[in-house]
């Protein structure tokens, strides 16, 4: 059984669908990332999974049961957003730790999982430093560590490399992919860059307004596009 699956999701802005009619599945410890071009409706489909919006029709299911009414909170998936918004006016362990004190996890146990975390994502003995003095790629870290923490089903990324330069995401990618595998962790992950999905992906899906216009493994979107609008997106005429 999937542990998520969207059944016909529908969400509309006014006229127009931002997503219409999505079917998608994520297997347990799968890395899925969604690649699109701006607009496609990739923030859309994280923020319904979340739970952050609502979806007009069709259903959001986790292992099996329907939670498209279910409020965010109680989902059990973390979502790391485009601009990650870090609280500026506290320290790094405070970002950390936020989601834990959401889930009342006790003050002893919150620093020890902290500490865990920080040298997970590579920033060991980072707890009291302030945030503003971070590079963007520590910032980035930080977020993506505030996003483990309470330890979710499903971590969802939303463009998680975005604002970093091309270097530093080509290293961050491949961290990430063993991290996650280490974690056993499932992840639905946003992109606009195709060479981040098909370094970081087991599966890759693309969209085109609002709509899934091919899923499959980076091998077989690449060797086979269904479409003269996957080709042209994954570059292909270039
Ligand atoms: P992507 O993340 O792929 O760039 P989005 O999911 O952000 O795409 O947006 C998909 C479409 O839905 C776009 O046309 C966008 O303008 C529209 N849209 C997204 N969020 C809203 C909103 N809150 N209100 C109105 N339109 C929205
Ligand atoms: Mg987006």
């Amino acid at each position: 059984m999937a542990l998520l699956q969207l059944e016909g999701v529908t969400v509309r802005f006014g006229e127009r669908a931002a997503l219409d009619r999505v079917d998608l599945a994520v297997a347990e410890h799968e890395i899925v990332c969604v690649l699109g071009p701006s607009g496609s409706g990739k923030s859309t489909l994280l923020r319904v999974v979340a739970g952050l919006q609502a979806a007009d029709e069709g259903r959001v299911l986790l292992d099996g049961s329907d939670r498209t009414r279910v409020p965010a909170h109680r989902r059990g998936v973390g979502l790391m957003f485009q601009d990650h918004q870090l609280f500026p006016q506290r320290d790094v362990a405070g970002n950390v730790a936020f989601g834990l004190r959401m889930h009342k996890v006790a003050a002893a146990e919150r620093s020890r999982r902290t500490g865990e975390l920080l040298d997970l994502v590579g920033l060991p003995g980072a707890e009291r430093r302030s945030v503003a003095s971070l590079s963007g790629g520590e910032q980035q870290r930080v977020a993506l560590a505030r996003a483990l923490a309470p330890e979710p089903r499903l971590l969802m990324l939303d463009e998680p490399l975005g604002q970093l330069d091309r270097g530093l995401r080509e290293r961050l990618v491949v961290e990430l992919r063993g991290l996650f595998g280490r974690l056993g962790t499932t992840v639905l992950a946003v992109t606009h860059d195709q060479g981040e999905a098909f370094a970081l992906a087991d599966r890759v899906v693309v969209m085109r307004d609002g709509r899934v216009a091919q899923a499959g493994t980076p091998l077989e979107v690449w060797q086979r596009p269904s479409s003269e609008f996957v080709a042209r997106f994954l570059g292909f005429d270039n």
